[in-house]
């Protein structure tokens, strides 16, 4: 479709923290005929995505997949780790945090959240002090990289602290996995959850987790009643030498992730976090040149997402809207306490830096539009009350 400012030929582009923008070579998987999900081509391409998904996580632990979103394998942590009443410690900085916290909540866990204001960095030293205060805290539940504000916290530091502990650590790593490294083995992740429909550059509807040796006894000791998200049903048929899934799987789906991977694989993952971050300085550069301010961190640990703050009386909302309907360029509003306050490029799976231009001429463009639309109300405003 084309739109006021894309120019002749220029495609819409999606530049959101997620979904994001598949390449044509998965779009091309995509739109084969559908395999049956007991087929040896099904079963030898589950095979190869849950070995891929194991290299990029560096780890020798299985991966479960699952046909869902984030939450729900977010909701099959919950449930397959913590019994009602365990007490759980909860990182929060934003709203992925608040996701936690509300599933462990729901599920009748003994919730102690670890809070921070929304766009700050969370510590390990004060996870470190909560868990003195606590030692009764069975797991612990954090963000790695909080889509709603761009912070990606130092999660080996972390790991370190619950490793010390002796207390589960179980990741959000959905807008994280593959745009920033993450070493599950080495650093002692017990769970570790992504998705497809971020850095690995395929539509949503599949969620995976890497599940290490302590978080499947934690799983076998739980009494909690679940069925579709239990950990050991689904495992059981995914692994060995006739893998499969229990349900009838989201066989496009894989079939498009075993195509990212195998892009991932060409480029190479250490060369994929070195282009997030070189896109990531790119993104903040072009947004500083525009006289715009961040808000997410102006450093490189913010390699999947940039957000920037509007400048005072214009609204995200309004600001989002027009990029997408007269730029053609879509990007993310705020969420929740900071819709309106905020928006948010990503840069993460299959984005090029032209992509990021267009996207902040686009935010330029718009934000200066809106500013003068409302400068000629309320003179228009006050000329009424004059006359
Ligand atoms: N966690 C993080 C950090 C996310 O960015 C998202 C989605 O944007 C989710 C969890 C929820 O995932 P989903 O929307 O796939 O259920």
């Amino acid at each position: 479709m084309e739109s006021r400012h894309s120019g002749f030929g220029r495609e819409r582009i999606l530049v959101a923290p997620g979904p994001t923008q598949v390449p044509p070579d998965v779009l091309e998987v995509l739109g084969r005929q559908v395999l049956h999900h007991r087929s040896p081509e099904f079963r030898g391409a589950l095979r190869r995505v849950r070995s891929g998904l194991q290299q990029i996580a560096e780890t020798s632990d299985p991966v479960l997949l699952l046909a869902c979103t984030g939450t729900a394998a977010m909701e099959s942590a919950v449930i397959n780790v913590a019994d009602p009443a365990d007490k759980v410690l909860v990182v929060s900085a934003g709203y992925f945090g608040e996701r936690w916290v509300e599933l462990a909540s729901h599920y009748g866990c003994n919730v102690v959240p670890l809070r921070y204001e929304w766009g700050r960095v969370p510590s390990p030293d004060d996870l470190e002090a909560a868990l003195r205060s606590h030692p009764d805290a069975k797991s612990v539940f954090l963000v790695h990289s909080e889509t709603s504000t761009g912070v990606v916290l130092d999660l080996e530091r972390f790991a370190t602290v619950t490793k010390a502990a002796g207390t589960l650590l179980i990741v959000d790593a959905v807008s994280s996995f593959a745009a920033v490294p993450i070493r599950v083995d080495a650093w002692g992740v017990d769970v570790l959850i992504s998705s497809s429909h971020k850095a690995l550059m395929t539509p949503p509807g599949i969620a995976f987790l890497v599940l290490s040796p302590a978080a499947l006894e934690a799983a076998q000791r739980t009494q909690r009643p679940r069925l579709y998200l239990d950990w050991e049903r689904n495992l059981a048929t995914q692994i060995g030498e006739e893998p499969e899934t229990w349900f009838s799987a989201a066989v496009s789906l894989v079939s498009g992730l075993e195509a990212a991977l195998d892009r991932i694989g060409r480029e190479g993952i250490e060369n994929v976090y070195a282009r997030h971050v070189t896109l990531a300085r790119h993104c903040r550069a072009a947004v500083k040149a525009r006289g715009l301010e961040l808000f997410s961190p102006d450093d490189d640990t913010s390699a999947a997402l940039t957000a920037v703050r509007m400048p005072n009386g214009v609204g995200s909302t309004a600001v989002v809207q027009m990029m997408h309907e007269d730029w053609g360029v879509t990007i993310a509003d705020g969420e929740a306490r900071l819709k309106g306050s905020i928006v948010r490029i990503g840069h993460l799976g299959y984005v090029v830096p032209d992509a990021i231009d267009r996207a902040v001429d686009a935010l330029g463009g718009s934000i200066d539009d809106i500013a003068r639309l409302r400068r000629t109300e309320v003179a228009a405003s006050a000329g009424t009350q004059q006359a």
